[in-house]
């Protein structure tokens, strides 16, 4: 078999695919893209614009003030307004709006051309939703990678500091996001037809890249 150049990685909120996409790059030196760092991208321009979550059109155009640029490490930095804007997409308030935005198919297309564009030249892992199924239904290798939402929901609680009460709260914002993303008209959370589903409940995200690396990318 041999080494997979375009690899799609797609699965639901907190089950660990952007570490595992992000091991596996710098295990084969490919680069690698969190296409949900977009979505959040966007979702921040519209809360700092104060755009309406409904006005599809200027939600668009502020789609098209985004750059993806390579960085050293072979990650993708996200540029809005000349400043990379990359470390500032994990807030409450864009994990709250984000599957909002995202639902909107205006949003969507305005973002198809730049996640294609930074797969032209091979050698790239791309993490998100619909990779598998409409970005990238060619890939070599399509990865969906699952954990029920508790094991999700106690990953990202330990992660956190485990606080009390804290539990609860991630899990219900975890099945939000598991409902408003898998029942969207326009690509939808799923596995694409010819997905490997990599279920890591009792696995480890560190054997899991392992598992990976060893089964489908390894070439002695
Ligand atoms: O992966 P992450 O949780 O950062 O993604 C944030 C949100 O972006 C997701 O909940 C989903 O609504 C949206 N998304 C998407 N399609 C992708 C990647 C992310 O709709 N390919």
């Amino acid at each position: 078999m041999p080494q997979p150049s375009l690899i799609a990685i797609d699965g639901p909120v907190a089950s660990g695919k952007t570490t595992v996409g992000q091991c596996l790059a710098s295990k084969l030196s490919y680069n690698f893209l969190d296409t949900g760092d977009l979505y959040r991208a966007v979702t921040k321009l519209v809360i700092d614009a104060k755009v309406s979550n409904n006005n599809e059109v200027a939600i668009a155009e502020l789609c098209n003030e985004l750059t993806l640029v390579l960085s050293d490490n072979q990650t993708t930095r996200i540029i809005a307004f000349h400043q990379d804007i990359s470390e500032h997409l994990h807030t409450e308030i864009i994990d709250s709006n984000v599957s909002f935005i995202a639902r909107l198919p205006k949003i969507r297309s305005a973002l198809l051309d730049k996640q294609r564009d930074m797969a032209k030249s091979g050698k790239l892992i791309m993490a998100g939703r619909d990779i598998g199924t409409v970005i990238l239904p060619h890939a070599d290798l399509k990865l969906y990678i699952e954990a029920s939402a508790k094991e999700r929901a106690r990953r990202r609680w330990i992660q956190y500091g485990k606080h009390e009460g804290l539990y609860k709260t991630l899990l219900t914002e975890i099945e939000r996001r598991d409902h408003l993303d898998s029942t969207r008209p326009i690509a939808p959370l799923k596995p694409a037809d010819d997905s490997i589903i990599i279920k890591t409940d009792d696995m480890s995200l560190k054997a899991t890249v392992e598992y990976i690396y060893h089964m489908y990318c390894f070439q002695e």
